[in-house]
């Protein structure tokens, strides 16, 4: 693709993972995000980011010595971040904040700019402190930095910008900012609303309806977040209260979901409101420089021993995980990977809802299990699933850990040196699930349910396994049993045997694996449809 025929993309998002030290990140879309535009660099694809530069990042978060997590914060000092000498203001409370902002291309990505309120010119030099740190207002200020600050940084880089990509509802105020500049030059708000919407492409990425922020309309007044449109223009954009992902779908173009399934779910979650834009399919992906080890990558193109390169990287596994935790694995028995957020509908210990099932292969170590995953700093059910863990490392220590703190490293080091990558989630709450793309490029044979991506790449028994047959229902206990009997079933009768009994197969299965998604779950893939669907003007597609 020649990359002069792109039209220049503003990508916006709350967070960016680059790199596993710098703390700009929560989970997966921060790793969606950080990859997006190392993927951008590789192709020549002029796309900029903008985002926010953290000071304290997200949660550190550790167990004590009960087994529960707490959480702690650090500042971080970014001292390779290069000031671009400029500052762009905006109002919060109808007082002015003063946002400075920074580059990085430090990390193999595309220019990475990023607004921060930490400065001596700012009374609340805590709006750009904790990712996700808080609710309320003090997130609404942040979403005030991060579209309306951030389209006000590209008019004084004097980058032009012909299409805006919303990365999650998070930056829909920026769309704030596109209609007023409008208006200020003589627009009606509905010319000014409509040639927006030419301009402003949105991924959504949340299929569970509490996770799609919601603002009441006093509260975005009081914060400055009208920025110049009147109240009922605003419920006309996100509704009353104001909800960004409906917002995000009334101010664009086009839409998308980011896996097919998960488009299909999007729709249906979103068919009420009215006037919004199509949600199509583009299914995530990875940039496979930073996840697939060259070694398996070399090994898979020259024809040679899969598993022997396996056993090298799982031998790494198993040292990085008696260092973390001082428990040592045994690298002859099978090693399952585990590492998610810790929310219910992951159901991080499905593996251990019917004990007398499982107890036998966890108490002589034929099958281990390494955890990882945060909770959500004021999610406590979410602790509650994290002590859980905990708990389950205590009362089977041959072969349960949970490694605290959940970060790219930890994400880098499980999706390479284990053999299987387990996904239980509840269909279909999982919208995408890149971690299996990494495990699956890596040889590690994804097991999982048929939700987010996997129902595109899946081959039962020939690429790795599925879980059950694709069931859904609202009556969760009934689809948590059936479930249950499913993976214990996939996972007692193929995998295991399949692991013990033959190798040979294994390996096989290892290089269809690999072979079936390094190219369809790479982030070349991905790119190139964002540009073709979405982010060329419908003229010219
Ligand atoms: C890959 C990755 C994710 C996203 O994976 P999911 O499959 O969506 O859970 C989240 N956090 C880290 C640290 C990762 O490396």
């Amino acid at each position: 693709m020649n990359a002069k025929q792109w039209p220049t993309v503003a990508y916006f998002s709350m967070e960016y993972g680059l790199h596993s030290d710098f703390k700009l990140y929560a989970g997966g879309l921060g790793i969606l995000a950080g990859d997006y535009i190392k993927g951008a660099k590789d192709i020549g694809a002029p796309i900029v980011a903008i985002g926010i530069k953290w000071k304290q990042g997200y949660t550190d978060q550790r167990i004590d010595k009960d087994g529960r997590p707490y959480d702690t914060y650090h500042n971080y000092l970014y001292d390779f971040l290069e000031d671009t000498g400029v500052k762009v203001t905006v109002k919060v409370r109808g007082i002015p904040v003063v946002c400075k902002v920074w580059k990085t291309e430090q990390f193999g990505n595309n220019p990475l700019y990023l607004l921060d309120t930490d400065i001596p010119e700012n009374g609340d030099a805590w709006i750009t402190g904790q990712l996700y740190g808080w609710f309320g207002e003090e997130r609404i200020a942040q979403e005030i930095v991060l579209g309306i600050g951030g389209v006000k940084a590209m008019r004084a880089l004097g980058i032009p910008i012909d299409v805006y990509h919303f990365n999650e509802g998070h930056a829909a105020l920026a769309a704030t900012e596109l209609i007023r500049e409008k208006m200020f030059d003589g627009f009606s708000f509905e010319e000014a609303w409509k040639a927006t919407r030419e301009e402003v492409v949105f991924t959504t990425h949340t299929p569970i309806k509490e996770g799609n922020e919601e603002h009441p309309l006093d509260r975005l007044d009081y914060m400055g977040a009208f920025n110049g449109l009147t109240r009922d223009q605003m419920v006309r954009i996100g509704g009353d209260p104001f909800n960004m992902t409906v917002a995000g779908l009334r101010l664009s173009r086009i839409s998308n979901g980011v896996a097919q399934l998960h488009a299909e779910t999007a729709n249906k979650m979103w068919k009420e409101v009215a006037g919004r834009s199509e949600i199509i399919g583009i299914t995530n992906a990875i940039h496979t420089p930073t996840w697939v080890d060259e070694r398996m990558t070399k090994a898979f193109e020259e024809g040679g021993d899969l598993w022997a390169v396996h056993t090298e990287l799982k031998g790494e596994l198993v040292d990085f995980v008696e260092e973390r935790s001082g428990i040592r694995l045994n690298p002859e028995n099978l090693i399952i990977g585990f590492s998610r957020r810790a929310a219910v509908y992951k159901r991080s210990d499905l593996i251990f809802s019917q004990p007398e099932i499982i107890e036998p292969y966890l108490r002589d170590g034929r099958i281990q299990i390494v955890f990882s995953g945060k909770a959500h700093p004021l999610d406590d059910t979410g602790k509650r699933i994290v002590a859980n863990l905990v708990a389950m490392m205590k009362k089977y220590p041959k072969a349960v850990v949970f490694l605290e703190n959940y970060d790219m490293t930890i994400g880098a080091m499980l999706t390479r040196g284990s053999d299987v990558w387990l996904n239980n989630p509840r269909r279909p709450l999982e919208a995408s699930g890149t971690s299996g793309m990494k495990a699956s490029m890596n040889g590690v044979l994804n097991c999982s349910i048929l939700d987010g991506w996997w129902p595109e790449a899946c081959q039962d028994g020939e690429n790795g396994w599925q879980i059950g047959d694709g069931f859904e229902t609202t009556d969760f206990e009934l689809l948590d049993k059936h479930d249950s009997e499913a993976l214990y079933e996939t996972l007692l009768q193929k995998v295991v045997p399949t692991f013990y009994e033959n190798r040979a197969k294994w390996v096989a299965m290892m290089h269809e694996s690999i072979a079936t998604t390094r190219e369809a779950f790479a982030t070349k893939r991905m790119l190139e449809e964002y540009f073709n669907r979405m982010y060329i003007k419908p003229s010219v597609r």
